[in-house]
């Protein structure tokens, strides 16, 4: 049976593009759980803003029921699509990053997502990163692994994914606000960003992006 594994850890630790990589070596699906959490954030910027130009989260809750999120694969990369529009370069906008923990924090999106998640691992062959995966999405996952790295090292790889992606940057913006989520991702009532008691804790601060793949792949591959 193909494994069920789980990633989490701290914002741009890699938890995706390193989950991509072992999800194509092992044949099994990937997801991106920060995606959807964009996902719902983007459409509330959309279509669920008060009259000073905030997000309206009651508006937002009695809209979940008109938003569907789904993952294509494009050559081996996850699009995500909302409402059968491209929206993989949105997502990624600074007003989404701005935005995602406030709206990921409240209970009402968090059930709504939850569903999709689990679905997804009850067939085996997944890999899924996030937050709150080992703990709360799929505590019985076969292999739990926690990401962490510095912050000054992953503001670089942050800044250097947007600049990849043609998006402007800033890269004192870029650390405060991952500062600022993994505050509020960290301090939040439901499903909190913390390590699972049974995860492996890898520190890739000082690791390229293959040596944490292949660290994380001798402890599934013995
Ligand atoms: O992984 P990414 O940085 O794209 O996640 C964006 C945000 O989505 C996180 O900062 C967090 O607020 C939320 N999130 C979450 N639970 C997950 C994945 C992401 O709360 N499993």
């Amino acid at each position: 049976k193909k494994p069920v594994i789980a990633i989490d850890g701290y914002s741009s630790t890699g938890k995706s593009s390193i989950s991509k990589v072992i999800a194509d070596k092992l044949g099994i699906i990937h997801m991106d759980t920060g995606a959807l959490y964009r996902g719902v954030t983007w459409f509330a910027l959309q279509h669920c803003l008060d009259a000073y130009g905030e997000i309206d989260l009651s508006q937002l809750f009695s809209s979940l029921h008109q938003i569907d999120l789904e993952f294509k694969n494009n050559e081996g990369t996850l699009i995500l699509f909302l409402n059968h529009t491209d929206i993989s370069k949105e997502i990624r906008t600074q007003q989404v990053s701005d935005n995602v923990s406030l709206v990921a924090k409240q209970k009402e999106v968090r059930e709504f997502l939850l569903h999709s998640q689990r679905s997804l691992a009850e067939k085996g062959g997944v890999i899924m990163d996030g937050r709150d995966i080992g703990t709360v999405v799929l505590p019985n996952a076969d292999y739990k692994f926690f990401l962490t790295a510095s912050i000054d090292e992953r503001t670089n790889r942050r800044f250097l994914e947007l600049q990849g992606m043609g998006m402007e940057a800033d890269k004192e913006q870029v650390k405060q606000n991952l500062m600022e989520r993994d505050k509020i991702d960290s301090e939040r009532e439901i499903a909190p960003l913390k390590q699972a008691d049974d995860a492996i804790v890898i520190d890739n601060s000082d690791l390229t992006k293959k040596e944490t793949i292949d660290l994380i792949l001798s402890y599934i591959e013995k």
